[in-house]
């Protein structure tokens, strides 16, 4: 039986390349960065080499990239760490409904501690927020914005250049999770005109347990972890050398890939799939924007089918998928997403996450649509 993985929106695959190049630092070049000797001195080097290589992905300069632990951590940084840095508590943040719950809990966080009041922007059918409502929701209170770029359930991008537009004219600054975006889409900070961006290796072929949070230049921060001096006194803690050099190479990766325009092709296998499963199963739904969609993510609907088992009969056909974001581990999955989308009762349910790779081959989603098809055959509840 195949083994198809289809689940790249959770966790990728590392890139060879990209193990090779962090193998040395596990065994041979494992010197301390922050040591004075010769060791020391060759993995701070490699340190800085690999802040280069991910500043020159987003377009940033070097000084303004922080090595963290993932996503969730720079998610946590970019907001507590601003508000943080605030005199004054009784400010106030702008995130949207559809955020990841690292950025959800962290504005809950603000709003327990009492450090700021919270708006939650709605989002419309396609999962887009409004640009007119966050010009109206700023405040001479509004301190930061957190918007994601792309959503990790249903790819929907945010226009955040617009956001951004607003934000820079009220002097507000600007975060984006570009977790789900990085190395599917270009992310050019200047040109986006964010102050702070996230992103995560484990998500675009890197190792897990290690991203970047990018802090523009001037932004006033204060760190959220108590230590050493590491990271310019942002991040304290031995930086995870191998880590950072991996997602070093997985920067690198991403912008070839990217030149070379790589994600059209998993576009076009994408638009290939999502045909086949809408001609040939019938009541199904597709999440998320029709075209403003990041190129891997698939989330469909298909009504009157219990997802779970769904996950799990497909996993026995050697499919992995999920049934919504995989950091609600055990939980009863009704997404937040899909709620704040206000999709109908029976599509809420029946989700199916399917993220597409530049592995990912047309056999591989040729196997899937038959198996799909006679699984929802099987599965599907008649009232
Ligand atoms: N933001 C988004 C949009 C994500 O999809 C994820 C991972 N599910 C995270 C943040 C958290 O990233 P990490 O797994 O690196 O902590």
């Amino acid at each position: 039986m195949p083994q198809i993985y289809l689940n790249n929106n959770s966790s990728t695959k590392v890139a060879p390349v990209v193990l090779e190049a962090m193998i040395p630092y596990f065994y041979e070049r494992y010197g301390n960065p922050s040591n004075l000797h010769t060791f020391g001195r060759d993995t701070r080097e490699a340190v800085e080499q690999a802040r280069d290589q991910v500043a020159l992905l987003l377009n940033a300069k070097p000084e303004e990239i922080y090595f963290t632990s993932g996503g969730t951590e720079s998610n946590n940084l970019a907001i507590k760490g601003v508000f943080r840095s605030m005199a004054d508590n009784s400010k106030h943040v702008i995130t949207s409904t559809i955020e990841h719950s690292s950025v959800l809990y962290s504005v809950q966080y603000l709003e327990k501690a009492h450090y700021a009041k919270a708006t939650y922007l709605k989002v419309d059918h396609h999962g887009k927020v409004d640009p007119n409502e966050l010009e109206h929701s700023i405040t001479d209170n509004t301190v930061l914005v957190s918007i994601m770029h792309s959503n990790n359930e249903v790819g929907t991008f945010q226009p955040i250049k617009q956001l951004c537009a607003i934000t820079q004219k009220k002097g507000v600054y600007f975060h984006t999770d570009a977790t789900a975006t990085a190395g599917k889409a270009l992310l050019d900070v200047k040109d986006l005109g964010v102050d702070l961006l996230t992103i995560s290796a484990h998500k675009f072929h890197g190792p897990k347990g290690v991203g970047a949070l990018y802090v523009k230049e001037g932004v006033k921060i204060e760190k959220i972890i108590y230590g050493g001096e590491q990271e310019r006194g942002l991040r304290a803690g031995t930086e995870d050398v191998p880590g950072i050099i991996g997602l070093g190479k997985t920067t690198i990766l991403a912008k070839d890939f990217l030149q070379q325009r790589g994600q059209e092709k998993i576009k076009i296998l994408r638009g290939y799939f999502e045909n086949k499963i809408k001609t040939k199963i019938s009541d199904v739904k597709i999440n998320g924007h029709p075209t403003e969609r990041v190129v891997n993510v698939s989330n469909i609907s298909f009504a009157n089918v219990d997802h779970e088992l769904f996950v799990e009969c497909l996993d026995k056909e050697g499919i992995k998928v999920s049934a919504g974001s995989a950091c609600s581990p055990g939980q009863r999955i009704v997404s937040h997403v899909l709620r704040a989308m206000q999709v109908e009762e029976k599509y809420l349910d029946s989700q199916i996450r399917f993220g597409l790779s530049r592995y990912t081959t047309k056999e591989e989603i040729d196997y899937t649509v038959k198996v799909v098809r006679k699984l929802v055959g099987q599965l599907r509840k008649h009232n």
